[in-house]
């Protein structure tokens, strides 16, 4: 983990942001933020603008009292509107750093909610629905740290139940994906269909926060990870974890190896040739099956397009930004395709304004990573290469593809043809062909 120190304009996110990502990506659940009315709002608009869909999410809405004598009374005021408005199915509260502060304790208050104050509100215990809690103050890390501590939450809460065959593990695999892109869980879904068995893919917001256009409005889409295939984590024979920013004894895949003996492999994002052979050999060695033929087939189309490609990004030199998770992956494939990477900047200890002051010695070809770089590219004069999140400057940014063999492919000629771009804008005379 990460020390932190002041920075300007930081490439990290606020904590609870990246819970509520998580709480959009199960189904019928509504993200709840303890704390003041402007976190949910700054969430609600930063995830809006980059996913250009509408983004519910309910707040406690402290005020000065609030914080002076803590948020109790306001959060089982908020479960009974969101639960009486929504009837979801399960309700994630996300803290933030006002409620941290002050030292509420929500499981507590929870527990009192459930036992007694509830009864009198709130229907029967039919209706009442799940809850789940994720201690996310942004002092303690970034909107990654956030989205793997909600993943942590939801599988402790819900991954309860043993089933009968659980000594006999039955080929089902769970698979926890990082903060990544709407595109990239359908892809997802499409790799994992392939092989035949039966999955949990958490989160799930491929629909939920890129669905199709509405009649009426929805104040739940349609999609997300089931209650019932949380609750059959246990049931599987391995866990994937993409990513390593979370807390390595304190996270989904860790609580399902040292609960019920569910093997956990962490790897990279699949991004880039060898990320992506190791998830397809991590999924062979679980379901003790061959990689199905057709992404043999897309990974050979992506060498092919390697040797294609090769001449405009070879050599080049690139400033990589982002989260840790996403630079980690990047960093590889970056190196795969020939690029010299300048600054990895993971967000946490190099801020934009550092990046900058830096950039501008290195003589860099092209940026890579969310839209937050757009100055720097200004500046220097030299493409963006928008990927990853957030994208609040093109539309889209939800549905771009970074994961696997297509994925891979998709960077690759982004990169290739940024770089051609810029030589075609910036030639003495006008050509056509490269
Ligand atoms: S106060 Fe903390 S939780 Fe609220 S928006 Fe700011 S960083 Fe996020």
């Amino acid at each position: 983990m990460h020390s932190y120190i002041s920075t300007r304009n930081a490439c990290k996110l606020c904590s609870p942001f990246g819970a509520c990502i998580v709480m959009r990506g199960i189904e019928r659940c509504v993200p709840l933020i303890h704390g003041s009315q402007g976190c949910a709002t700054y969430i609600r608009r930063y995830g809006i603008s980059h996913f250009r869909e509408p983004i519910d999410i309910a707040s406690s809405n402290f005020v000065e009292s609030t914080a002076i004598f803590g948020g109790r009374d306001n959060l089982f005021r908020a479960i009974d509107n969101v639960t009486q408005q929504y009837q979801p199915a399960i309700i994630g509260i996300a803290s933030t750093c006002l409620s941290e502060t002050i030292g509420d304790d929500v499981k507590l208050f929870l527990h009192e909610y459930k036992t007694k104050y509830s009864k009198k509100i709130i229907c029967t215990d039919s209706t009442f629905p799940l809850i789940f809690y994720a201690s996310t103050p942004s002092y303690r890390g970034t909107h990654i740290v956030g989205f793997h501590e909600a993943i942590h939450a939801v599988i402790e809460t819900l991954a309860i139940k043993l089933s009968t065959n659980s000594k006999k593990k039955n080929r089902r695999i769970n698979l926890i994906s990082g903060f990544v892109s709407a595109a990239d869980l359908r892809e997802l879904h499409e790799i994992l269909s392939a092989y035949c068995v039966p999955y949990t893919l958490l989160p799930d917001y491929s629909e939920t926060l890129d669905g199709g256009v509405w009649e009426d409005y929805q104040r739940l889409p349609k999609g997300g990870t089931t209650i019932k295939d949380i609750e059959s984590m246990p049931d599987a024979s391995g866990t994937i974890y993409f990513g390593h920013a979370f807390n390595k004894d304190r996270n989904g895949a860790s609580y399902l190896e040292s609960n019920f003996g569910i093997p956990m492999n962490t790897i990279n994002l699949p991004i880039g040739i060898e990320n992506t052979d190791i998830f397809f050999e991590t999924l062979n060695r679980i379901t003790g099956k061959k990689t199905p033929e057709k992404w043999d087939a897309e990974r050979n189309r992506l060498i092919d397009a390697y040797f294609d490609g090769h001449k405009y990004c070879s050599g080049k030199r690139a400033i990589l930004y982002g989260d840790i998770d996403f630079v980690d992956a990047m960093n590889g494939f970056l190196n795969e395709i020939g690029v010299e990477t300048l600054t990895a900047a993971d967000g946490a200890e190099i801020d934009f304004a550092t990046i900058l002051e830096k950039a501008a010695n290195m003589k860099p070809d092209f940026i890579i990573g969310n839209s937050k770089g757009y100055y720097i590219a200004r500046e220097l004069n030299i493409p963006l290469v928008r990927c990853s999140f957030p994208i609040h400057d093109r539309i889209g940014g939800h549905r771009i593809l970074h994961l696997g063999y297509r994925g891979t492919l998709n960077l690759f000629e982004r990169i290739c043809n940024a770089l051609m771009e810029k030589n075609q804008n910036t030639a003495a005379s006008g050509w056509t062909y490269i």
